[in-house]
């Protein structure tokens, strides 16, 4: 099989055109292909040796994931299924606003933080993806681009809790920010998570500038210990500590996503325990009213009920949005077009 190329570093490939008889300074020219130029194979890289392009890809795969479903919703949100070499699926969406584009990524196969309202978590965790296949999946939605338009945003909140996997997106959220990489700015990535304080702070330790969103869906332990059951593990005030070190170390202020649903946790109490919890923090609450997963019973909120937490919020002198549905007609909420395209549901059809 051949080595997939994104999971090789810049000093790896140098090491590898040494071997082989060519000059270190090739790696850049190659980086520079696949970044900058869009390659997805090694014979368009004009620029290259005949010989070197040969046995560039007698080795290396440019792309190791294969792009199996590609849905353009009529808001313009592209969403990409991948299969991996060993036949696993993750999917990625490229959403277009303004003058943004953003790309969200998964960061494992499947997810263990088991939130009930949750598709992607369903059936476990299988395995974390490696860098090179997060990488991958930035790449494939950033070539669905126009040529003249460039990438400005990426979100890591795709299926899957970043966090658990740092050790191998970090490699990659590195390259995506270093200059012969995407040169996308650290303060325009946002690593999303569900609240894993240890991890929290590894993160903080590393000195980047990533926006950190916490996904907290709950303000009390009894409620988050019903609706994201890996925090009875851990606890909501350990997390909300974690996450306070994070704008401390960062100077980063810190988002925390809150899925509203019907009847569970978008009640009055529910609002004025999280503004109680928001209470002295810089910080800022996005609300996410529920797109439901078939097979589960979990349902979205009334529009009267969104307009009542948001005021309770605000009263309080809380920083809160309410995030814009992107891409609903094709299935928005992660996991879910990977699910149903695994139950054989069939999907609308690929472009
Ligand atoms: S909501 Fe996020 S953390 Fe929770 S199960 Fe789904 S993918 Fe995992």
């Amino acid at each position: 099989m051949k080595r997939p190329l994104l999971d090789a570093t810049t000093d790896e490939l140098r090491d590898w055109l040494g071997r082989n008889g060519h000059p270190p300074f090739r790696a850049r020219q190659v980086n520079r292909w696949v970044f900058e130029g869009r390659a997805t194979s090694f014979e368009t890289m004009s620029d290259l040796p005949m010989d070197l392009r040969r046995r560039l890809d007698e080795e290396w795969a440019v792309f190791a994931t294969t792009l199996v479903r590609h849905h353009t919703s009529p808001d313009g949100t592209d969403k990409l299924l991948l299969e991996c070499p060993d036949g696993k699926r993750v999917e990625c969406v490229l959403m277009a606003e303004d003058d943004r584009r953003t790309v969200c990524v998964s960061t494992q196969v499947g997810c263990g933080m088991g939130c009930v309202f949750c598709a992607s978590g369903l059936k476990g965790v299988e395995r974390n993806l490696t860098t090179g296949e997060i990488l991958e999946q930035v790449l494939m939605a950033r070539n669905f681009l126009p040529a003249e338009e460039r990438l400005t945003n990426l979100v890591v909140m795709g299926m899957g809790e970043s966090l658990a996997n740092l050790d191998q997106l970090i490699p990659a959220l590195d390259r995506v920010c270093a200059p012969d990489g995407l040169g996308l700015g650290q303060r325009r990535v946002t690593v999303s998570t569900v609240g894993l304080p240890e991890k929290m702070r590894k993160l903080a330790e590393l000195d980047r500038q990533y926006h950190l969103a916490v996904s907290l869906h709950a303000p009390t332990e009894a409620l988050r210990n019903e609706l994201v059951p890996v925090n009875e593990r851990v606890g909501l005030s350990a997390v909300m500590e974690a996450a306070d070190a994070y704008f401390r170390r960062s100077g980063r202020q810190v988002t925390f996503e809150y899925v509203l649903l019907r009847g569970l946790n978008d009640r009055p109490q529910d609002a004025s325990a999280l503004a109680g919890l928001m209470d002295r923090r810089k910080a800022h609450v996005n609300l996410i009213p529920y797109n439901p997963v078939a097979g589960l019973p979990f349902e979205r909120p009334t529009a009267d009920a969104i307009d009542r937490f948001v005021r309770t919020l605000r009263a309080r002198g809380v920083s809160v949005t309410v995030r814009k549905t992107k891409g609903r007609e094709i299935d928005a909420a992660c996991g879910q077009l990977r699910r149903r395209f695994e139950a054989g549901a069939g999907v609308a059809a690929p472009s």
